[in-house]
């Protein structure tokens, strides 16, 4: 399962970060996925607890935000949000546009101690 490797990090590098900060627990780790990103926010959710378990993270609360797909639009000169993830086409001028500006991200934001 995809989601549950990413959940190992997420916790390999939150507990690293705790240790570091001296910290012995974290209450809570925000990350920001992108919808291109291919993680299912239910099953990182899932996964997040089982990776948790045992370390200081056990009873943290993991907060995803979930980021749209933009794209640089040449025909428009803007950066465009699109509306759906699968067509690669600008929402204006209906041109294709290939260029991705966000959407693919996968990173840890924050962490919090109680
Ligand atoms: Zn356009």
């Amino acid at each position: 399962m995809h989601e549950l490797s990413i959940a190992h990090n997420i916790v390999s590098i939150a507990s690293a970060a705790a240790a570091e900060a001296g910290a012995e627990e974290i209450s809570s780790v925000h990350v920001r996925i992108g919808a291109l990103s291919g993680v299912v926010a239910d099953a990182l959710r899932f996964s997040f607890a089982i990776a948790a378990e045992g370390t200081p993270l056990a009873n943290a609360e993991l907060v995803i935000e979930e980021t749209p797909v933009v794209v640089f639009c040449a025909q428009c000169n803007e950066e465009m949000m699109l509306p759906n993830p699968r067509l690669f086409r600008c929402p204006r001028c209906n041109q294709p546009c290939g260029q991705i500006v966000s959407g693919r991200e996968l990173e840890i934001v924050a962490l919090e101690t109680p």
